[in-house]
């Protein structure tokens, strides 16, 4: 008997397993294909307060998150980049006062954070290069933090386990019977689990998966709102992000990514199918004329070389503007013919670890929970200090590892000493013993599950470097 089972491995789903595990529940997860293998996977990958949010008056929101910002860099620094963000100034669209008043307020909702605080800047004095055009002069930098968004959720989803919960991937649910005071899960490969509670962490799917899973229809409405990215060749040179004001009034981001690349986002664009988003010509169009308004060396078509979309599941508040809808998250909580499920609406990844808090707060309803809140001072697997020099990793591929894995290199190593030279090379500097690893430490069981989520190799990845990754993933599985 569980004392809860929560149903999605996007980051709602693996925070609220990490901690309930922590706090001594008998806990289970089911994932029905990878962890993050939805919009957990698919974000800007911005740990942030959310600058735009202010303009929208909601400063609960901001301090929230701009709070998680520092608890986050501190779990995880081994996956996440401090980010000086820079925003050109467009006194047409928001006057000098608005933006200052903004920034005094996002530094002081941050608290005492190890953020550095915002200024006013020129853009041609302050960094190595500005690639924006010449008639910006000036602006304003302010901080947030990037973060690799998969791996947090697979380094969440690593800790519930060691921590005692069961994780299930790539496993259907085909039925549910609810109980006076438990559920009854019955599992694509014959097993069925009971327990206590059932949280629906569903992210896009929750209220399909309430309607046809659970036979429960939701109060509550989603508005599923795609957003889409290109990956181009690296724009500029620096390590500064870029936050440009549009004409719409939205804003978009120009952020270093992985060092070769500049990843451009987001957009806005109402979906009702959030099964495989795509991007669409027109967001395309959009994201490509919306940079090359500010940048001195346009873009074009043939610079990019990834693009990704996902669907943010939001709560519907009626507004008009897809933008402005709010970011916030809520519950609903079904407990009126027996054992209780709770589903979760909404949120950030920003903000998966505080929403968990909550709901754990919610079930001490139904369970006994401790109510001891413990994850934002134990850190994520592999955000340990690194003894470089103990490796025989070679010198060229280790700081990819490093900054892919942490401290988890020295396992890395294991797998590497058991091959001769690391095994079968598949491309550049990726080899036979980190796939093993992958295997059988990370839960990768796909291509797809190391090339873009446990990594990012698979941008720009050749034809037969995938083959011959096939060819290895038969090997080890
Ligand atoms: C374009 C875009 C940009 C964003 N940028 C940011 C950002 O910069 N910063 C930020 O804080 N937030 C950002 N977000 C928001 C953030 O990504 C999401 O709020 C968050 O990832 C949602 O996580 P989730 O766990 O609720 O949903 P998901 O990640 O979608 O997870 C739900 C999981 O449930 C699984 N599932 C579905 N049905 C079943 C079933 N029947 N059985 C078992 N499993 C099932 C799915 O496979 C999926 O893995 C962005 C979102 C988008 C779309």
């Amino acid at each position: 008997m569980y004392d809860v089972v929560i149903i999605g491995g996007g980051i709602n789903g693996v925070g609220i397993a990490r901690d309930a595990a922590g706090r001594g529940l008998n806990t289970c997860l089911i994932e029905k294909g990878d962890i993050a293998s939805q919009t957990s996977s698919w974000s800007t990958k911005l740990i942030h307060g959310g600058i735009r949010y202010l303009e929208n008056y909601n400063f609960k929101l901001v301090r929230e998150s701009l709070i998680e910002r520092d608890v986050i860099k501190k779990i995880a620094p081994h996956i996440t980049i401090p980010v000086r963000f820079v925003l050109p100034h467009v006194p047409s669209l928001r006057s000098s006062w608005i933006i200052r008043i903004g920034l005094f307020l996002y530094d002081r909702l941050s608290g005492k954070s190890t953020f550095e605080k915002s200024k006013f800047i020129s853009l041609n004095e302050t960094f190595k290069e500005n690639p924006i055009k010449e008639n910006f002069k000036s602006g304003y930098v302010y901080s947030d933090l990037f973060v690799d968004d998969s791996r947090l959720a697979l380094l969440n989803a690593e800790d519930a386990i060691n921590r005692g919960a069961k994780v299930y991937l790539n496993t259907n649910i085909i039925k549910t019977v609810r109980g006076e005071d438990n559920w009854s899960i019955f599992l694509d490969n014959g097993e069925v689990l009971k327990s206590k509670a059932v949280v629906n962490a569903t992210g896009p799917f929750a209220i399909s998966v309430l309607n046809n899973i659970f036979g429960i229809k939701s109060k509550k409405k989603l508005r599923l709102v795609q957003g889409s990215h290109l990956v181009v060749k690296k724009i500029y040179d620096g390590d500064q992000a870029y936050i440009l004001q549009l004409n719409d009034k939205r804003v978009i981001f120009m952020i270093p990514f992985k060092k070769k690349y500049t990843l451009i986002g987001t957009t806005d664009h109402e979906v009702e199918d959030f099964e495989n988003p795509k991007i669409t010509y027109e967001e395309k169009t959009y994201l490509i004329n919306s940079v090359n308004s500010f940048i001195k060396n346009e873009i074009v078509d043939n610079d990019i070389v990834w693009t990704y979309s996902g669907v943010r599941p939001l709560i519907e508040d009626n507004n008009q503007k897809a933008s402005k809808v709010s970011r916030d998250y809520a519950f609903e909580i079904d407990d009126r013919d027996g054992a209780p499920i709770l589903t979760v609406f909404g949120g950030k990844l920003t903000t998966y670890r505080k929403l968990s808090e909550q709901v754990l707060k919610k079930l001490s309803k139904y369970i006994v929970v401790s109510n001891k809140t413990w994850t934002s001072d134990e850190i994520l697997p592999g955000a340990t200090d690194i003894n470089i020099n103990s490796e025989n990793i070679p010198k060229k591929i280790l700081q990819r590892l490093i900054e892919t894995y942490g401290a988890k290199i020295s396992k890395l190593n294991e797998y590497y000493n058991e091959f001769n030279a690391g095994g079968d090379l598949i491309f550049e500097d990726f080899y036979e013993f980190e796939v093993k690893y992958l295997i059988k430490e990370e839960m990768a069981r796909t291509s797809e599950d190391i090339l873009f989520r446990r990594t990012k190799l698979g941008i720009n990845f050749p034809k037969e470097a995938k083959d011959k990754l096939e060819i290895i993933l038969k090997r080890h599985l």
